[in-house]
């Protein structure tokens, strides 16, 4: 490694940790992995900045937001089942929003601490891409609410 990939790589580490906050990376040891150029030859520049970026689509821009059809909606950066129409409820905030994932192991956890207070960021656990944050106001029987980026996500019909 030359001096030049050496900065270049303790750059790129120190961007991650500013992104990721204490608590790991999203980018940890997943089944599925891939290099930023990879994911951006497949992702869209929002759904990459979403999904590999831990961004935030605008609230109200998914069309998933007031998708109310039966179905499973998947990770888009892995094809992973990750929540059911059936836990799904209408928030009010402008972002798609499940009481529950569709399966315990489906989606992985850490915290967050962009903002001045903590939060809890919710990622696929197969391939890392964030998903959106996991927050205690959602209703009934969890009493949780997923509040998930529509572009990390693709919905297929029942
Ligand atoms: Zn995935």
């Amino acid at each position: 490694m030359n001096r030049r990939t050496m900065i270049a790589t303790m750059m790129t580490a120190g961007a991650t940790l500013s992104i990721a906050g204490r608590g790991g990376a999203a980018s940890g040891a997943f089944d599925v992995t891939r290099t930023d150029a990879e994911w951006k030859a497949m992702l869209t520049d929002l759904e990459f900045k979403v999904m590999r970026k831990e961004g935030t689509e605008r609230a109200f821009s998914s069309a998933l937001h007031d998708l109310k059809a039966d179905g499973v909606y998947h990770c888009r950066g892995c094809d992973l089942a990750l929540y059911s129409s059936q836990h799904k409820f209408d928030s009010g905030t402008g972002w798609p929003s499940f009481w529950q994932a569709i399966d315990d192991g489906a989606i992985g956890t850490k915290r967050d601490w962009k903002l001045v207070i903590p939060r809890t960021e919710c990622h696929c656990a197969r391939c890392g891409s964030h998903m959106g944050h996991i927050f205690d106001d959602g209703p009934k029987p969890t009493g949780k609410r997923h509040c998930i980026n529509g572009v990390s996500l693709v919905f297929k019909p029942a």
